[in-house]
């Protein structure tokens, strides 16, 4: 290669890094750069993360697969692959197994890496543990010399001139889980841990901590196993499900700029009842919001999002993030045969006992099961998290925590927003480390557009800086 070729490690093989791989390659055509992709993950497959890793047929796609396409101006790309996979089985309506999507996902990358441009890929299965600026913090850098080191987990340094950090969902807070159930085999701290389902032992019901979109799988999951589940939350809430058949859309409404929470809220619950009435579903006003929710967060400040996230966040989840239907009705069906109970519920104690675990709730309730499992969603607070190569940005000063906590202080374009008077090293991120700026971030319709528009940027920078160089 030579030695003006741009090096860009992207971190992280899910939906986000994938597309974000597949987009520099694609515009490494358009700008005719000379280009490798560097990208990272320990895992075996590419594209298919925590989401699309699964094989089971019954863990479906949230969302009909018409909102699915990797490219945000190609919107029919994934139900067209659909169709040539296997003609006339799916339309855009349907919600379809997770595993194909994680196919499709890797097809994209393939397409791009075999494509016209002089892009290249290289594929390394290893964790980064941390990244550290070598060019002595000057943006934009005077020599071609890089200006990022990369440590891998075997230790071995990796250089780039830009790196992207799609990290995705980390695993499940514990700040509620009782002392005796560390370590104990009967708690599951990460229900999507490969393998970790089929290690709990089988005899007893499961308690499921959450009542989200991961109960739901769990519960299924593990019901259509023959287990008997509980699953408890604070309020008990479940994710409603999607409607049957495609609904037409509608207008996002529009807000007094000065509008402060209360009157948000007010206008939202009115423009979905307004949507209710012409429509003749609730869903299309959720749906229509989806274009606006960010720049309506942003105008929030800090601490009206801070409580929107105590006060509002569960009902906005279950009416946002729905189910597909048929994982409705599966659930129906187990909470009537009384296979599934969801209640309101928290954990106060939990002791490991025998061959089973005493869990005791707050209200004074007590319950008997043979495990329980952490349901509650990926912790998103950065500072919480026991992640080597966060922590590292964090106190090196390379990345800030959003003021809300959840994810990076980033700018617009998904660059890393260092602490005060730090010049930003070229690092960008996007997915769910963006949450705390955008709020909605971490499925495809969002992840795709980010990823479009972060290897535009990255590419424009790094090719103004290489003209620098030439100049
Ligand atoms: C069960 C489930 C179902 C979902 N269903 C849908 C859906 O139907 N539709 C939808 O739009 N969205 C869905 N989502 C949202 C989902 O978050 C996104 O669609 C997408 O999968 C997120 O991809 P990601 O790459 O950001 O994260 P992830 O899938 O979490 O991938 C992150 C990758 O980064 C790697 N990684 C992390 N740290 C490092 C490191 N230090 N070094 C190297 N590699 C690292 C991990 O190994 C992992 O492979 C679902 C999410 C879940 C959890």
């Amino acid at each position: 290669m030579p030695e003006t070729a741009l090096r860009v490690a992207v971190v992280g093989a899910g939906a986000a890094g994938t597309l974000t791989a597949a987009q520099l390659l694609r515009r490494s055509a358009a700008l005719r750069v000379d280009l490798e992709v560097r990208l990272i993950d320990p895992a075996a497959t590419t594209g298919r993360g925590v989401a699309y890793a699964t094989d089971s047929v019954h863990h479906l796609l949230n969302v009909p697969a018409a909102w699915m396409s990797a490219y945000p101006d190609v919107p029919g790309d994934f139900t067209d692959w659909l169709d040539r996979r296997a003609p006339g089985v799916h339309t855009g309506a349907h919600h379809v197994p997770r595993a194909l999507y994680g196919e499709y996902l890797a097809g994209v990358l393939a397409d791009a890496e075999a494509g016209p441009g002089p892009g290249r890929l290289r594929r390394i299965h290893e964790r980064v543990v941390g990244v550290r600026r070598t060019d002595g913090g000057v943006t934009p850098t005077p020599t071609p010399t890089p200006t990022l080191t990369l440590t891998l987990g075997s230790g071995e340094p990796l250089r780039a001139d830009a790196a992207v950090l799609a990290l995705g969902n980390f695993p499940p807070g514990e700040a509620w889980v009782p002392p005796a159930l560390h370590g104990s085999p009967r708690y599951l701290s990460d229900p999507w841990a490969p393998g970790a389902l089929a290690a709990l032992p089988r005899e007893g019901a499961a308690l499921l901590v959450g009542t989200g979109l991961t109960m739901v799988d769990i519960a299924l999951t593990l019901g259509r196993a023959g287990r008997t589940v509980r699953a408890v939350s604070r309020h008990g809430l479940l994710p409603l499900p999607h409607a049957e058949s495609a609904l037409p859309t509608a207008p996002p409404p529009s807000l007094d700029p000065g509008a402060d929470i209360h009157q948000i809220r007010r206008a939202l619950l009115s423009h979905v009842s307004a949507c209710r009435r012409t429509y003749g579903n609730w869903r299309v006003g959720i749906d229509s919001l989806r274009p606006v929710t960010a720049e309506i967060w942003q105008r929030l400040p800090v601490t009206d999002r801070a409580r929107f996230l105590r006060q509002y966040q569960s009902l906005w989840n279950v009416h946002r993030h729905r189910i597909p239907p048929a994982c409705a009705r599966a659930l129906r069906e187990g909470m009537d045969a009384g296979r599934i109970r969801v209640t309101p519920g928290e954990v106060a104690d939990a002791v490991p006992v025998e061959d089973s675990v005493m869990v005791r709730f707050r209200d004074g309730r007590t319950l008997r099961v043979g495990a329980v499992v952490n349901c509650t969603g990926p912790q998103e607070d950065v500072r919480r998290l026991d992640d080597p190569l966060v922590t590292g940005l964090l106190t090196s000063g390379l990345a800030a925590p959003d003021p809300t906590g959840l994810g990076f202080r980033v700018a617009p374009c998904g660059r890393l927003h260092p602490p005060a008077d730090s010049p930003p090293a070229p690092l960008w991120t996007l997915g769910a480390l963006r949450r705390g700026a955008l709020l909605e971030t971490s499925a495809i319709p969002e992840i795709r557009t980010q990823a479009h528009d972060i290897a535009t940027t990255v590419l424009t920078t790094l090719t103004a800086t290489l003209r620098r160089w030439n100049a």
